[in-house]
């Protein structure tokens, strides 16, 4: 084995140990999960959400319980100027960043034919063009230091599509393209880049999903069940850690074998 390219493996029981992670949309769901599996890491947590309530509080006790430092700020990551007063105050709470999670995103479902352009809008902003926004804020700080990971969660709705959901898959499968070129832009800098692609995971987004509609997409999952939220965290925590030290650019199905996924 040639040392050089393959390095002996260096046992370390905490694969984020003082890192800074900003992770939007982590007041409940997916965003939480990945804060507390990372704050389990030993990563420092910035959250935000679109209003301090009950909820951000309860996520900020759970994760300084887990002994990093942890705040919750109110964000809207649709919109650019709330993005970068967002990292600036982050870099002036914690020093520095190293990894981003673009988590935040909506759904606004309709037929085609029924779809408003509201609507449109609503989930392109909400779910793509707030990753153009985070990345471009956080871009600065990664550049100049040399090294960072970004971790954009997509959807298989973004791959294969889904009935009533043309501006979820859409936004959805930007965040690809949109992966592909940033790989390309800031590998220099050390920057990684990767997309993870949940399919059907238990959260309260998909928990106003109607019960028929639950049975179908189950029936196309080839392990026959939900993902779970901890299952796309620990997809996010191979990336934003050294574990992933060579991927950059990935789209990781993380479906249970789903069809067309
Ligand atoms: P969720 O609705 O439970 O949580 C979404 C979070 O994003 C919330 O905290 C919400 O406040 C926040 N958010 C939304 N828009 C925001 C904005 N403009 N500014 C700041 N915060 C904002 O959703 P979830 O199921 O946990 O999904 C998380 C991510 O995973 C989303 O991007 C979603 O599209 C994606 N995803 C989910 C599933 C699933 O089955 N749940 C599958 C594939 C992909």
């Amino acid at each position: 084995m040639d040392r050089a390219i393959c390095p002996p493996l260096i046992l370390v029981t905490m694969l984020l140990k003082d890192k800074v992670t900003i992770i939007t949309g982590a007041t409940r769901g997916i965003g939480k999960a990945i804060a507390v599996r990372f704050a389990q890491e030993g990563s420092h947590i910035a959250f935000c959400g679109r209003s301090r309530g009950e909820q951000m509080t309860a996520v900020e006790n759970e994760l300084q319980a887990l002994g990093v430092k942890a705040k919750g700020y109110v964000a809207d990551v649709s919109n650019l100027e709330s993005c970068q007063q967002f990292v600036a105050q982050v870099l002036e709470d914690f020093g520095h960043l190293d990894c981003l999670i673009n988590n935040a995103g909506i759904t606004d479902d309709a037929a085609i034919k029924r779809m408003t352009e509201a609507q449109w809008d609503n989930v392109l902003n909400n779910d793509l063009k707030s990753v153009f926004f985070m990345t471009k804020s956080v871009q600065p700080a990664m550049w100049k230091q040399g090294f960072g990971s970004i971790v954009n969660i997509s959807s298989v709705v973004g791959i294969g599509g889904n009935l009533n959901q043309a501006n979820y898959a859409a936004a959805k499968a930007g965040i690809i393209g949109f992966t592909k070129t940033a790989v390309k832009e800031m590998g220099a800098r050390n920057i990684r880049i990767n997309v993870v692609a949940p399919g059907f995971i238990m959260t309260e987004m998909t928990g106003e999903i109607p019960e028929q509609m639950k049975q179908y997409w189950q029936t196309r999952i080839p392990l026959r069940r939900p993902g779970t939220p901890n299952e796309v965290a620990n997809a996010c925590l191979y990336y934003a850690s050294e574990l992933g030290s060579y991927n950059t650019g990935d789209v990781m199905h993380l479906c249970g074998g789903m069809e067309d996924a």
